[in-house]
């Protein structure tokens, strides 16, 4: 551990009544928008423990006896590790509540992680889960074979399914938030920092509520001036790059579909090797950058579905757009000497039912499943 890092642990420690006492903090495993996670024993799971003093690498225990015998024991023992979530104080309660509260309701997946206890010192609330090893995804994006893509969506599929089966919609869908073992093949989802529960009725309410799509009343080749429409809100909660269309246009009434898009995003992420795929910071050139792939056909259809209006002079924007396919070819340079393996193109062909831009005929994560991509692995 570098020393700032070993300080800021230490105040940690020092700062919140007690916590020594159940936990020893070995490393700060990741950090996020709303939070500092950290990983640790607990100690309380094998009381003995503190009897002796732990090597903070292998948390095997110093004793006068022979390493291997003290390995046994320490197997023997098993050592919990644990991820200490420390969400930072910014936060609002009702944030922090929402968070452990829908983790308290998403245990029994071995695919989501679960909450084993939460901890409140003063206005500092720390949130204890399971520890899951897992390797930073820039290091293995590119490498995975077809078949260790494979593994992964159906190891995030089956989260979603999950998740999604008691109404609860992730928002935050991305690598970072999905802690993937490599070796073992095996996935986590993890922060629900974002999520919410899906209040769907089967109606979509923009078109509902706001009557037929307003015309148009942009002049070719700028934003409206003086734009009398009544401005539309929605979450938009999410990460950029990540968000599904309907989200992009404002929709109100966001379904489960939204997550569907994301892991769509990572599957496109694996077959063209770009990452960030998608990368812009404002709303309305994410929708650009998707017209570009989508075409305005496709966008405009979309818009009207959410009671909004496409309309881009950028000649660049075609009207039909390009296949996915065609994307992956372009993005990892292909030639007619090197094509598309038949695998890529079956990956290709379950990624388009990912990224429909019409989360109604987008799949759902418990299709996805039933799908022949992540049914027949490896065939
Ligand atoms: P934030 O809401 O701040 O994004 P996350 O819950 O996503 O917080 O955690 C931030 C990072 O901490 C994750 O990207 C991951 O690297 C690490 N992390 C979170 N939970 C665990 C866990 N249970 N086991 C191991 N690492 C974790
Ligand atoms: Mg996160």
């Amino acid at each position: 551990i570098c020393p700032e890092v070993q300080e800021e642990i230490d105040e940690f420690m020092a700062s919140f009544q007690e916590l020594d006492l159940h936990y020893k903090i070995v490393s700060k495993t990741g950090e996020g928008t709303f939070s500092s996670v950290y990983k640790a024993i607990d100690l309380q799971y094998n009381s003995y423990v503190n009897e002796w003093d732990l090597d903070e690498r292998t948390a095997e225990y110093y004793s006068p006896r022979s390493k291997r015998h003290r390995l046994n024991q320490a197997k023997e023992k098993r050592v919990k590790y644990v991820a200490i979530k420390k969400i930072y104080v910014t936060s609002s309660p009702q944030r922090i509540h929402n968070e452990l509260e829908l983790l308290k309701d998403l245990t029994g997946s071995k695919n989501v992680v679960s909450l084993i206890t939460a901890f409140r010192h003063l206005d500092q609330v720390i949130a204890v889960m399971p520890y899951f090893r897992h390797v930073d995804f820039r290091e293995y994006f590119r490498k995975l074979s077809i078949i260790e893509i494979q593994r992964y969506m159906r190891s995030l599929f089956t989260a979603l399914k999950f998740v999604h089966a008691k109404n609860i919609l992730h928002r935050d869908i991305k690598p970072t938030n999905f802690l993937y073992d490599c070796a073992k093949g095996r996935g986590v989802l993890v922060d629900f920092g974002l999520a919410e529960r899906e209040e769907y009725d089967g109606v979509c309410p923009c078109t509902r509520a706001r009557g037929p799509p307003p015309k148009p009343v942009a002049p070719v080749g700028g934003y409206p001036k003086n734009d009398q429409r009544p401005s539309k809100r929605a979450n938009r909660a999410g990460t950029r790059g990540f968000r599904a269309p309907e989200v992009l246009f404002k929709c109100n009434r966001q379904t489960t579909k939204i997550d569907i898009w994301s892991a769509g995003v990572i599957l496109l992420t694996f077959l063209s090797k770009r990452f960030p795929f998608f990368n812009s910071p404002d709303d309305i050139d994410a929708i650009i950058e998707m017209a570009t792939v989508f075409g305005r056909a496709k966008m405009r259809a979309c818009a009207a579905l959410h009671g909004a209006v496409f309309e881009t002079a950028i000649p660049t924007i075609s009207e039909k757009g390009h296949s996915l396919s065609r994307i992956v070819e372009w993005a990892t340079s292909r030639s007619k000497n090197d094509p598309l393996s038949l695998e890529e193109k079956r990956a290709l062909v379950f990624l388009e039912k990912t990224l429909d831009l019409d989360h109604r005929k987008r799949l759902s994560a418990a299709e996805a499943l039933e799908d022949p991509f992540l049914t027949n692995i490896g065939a």
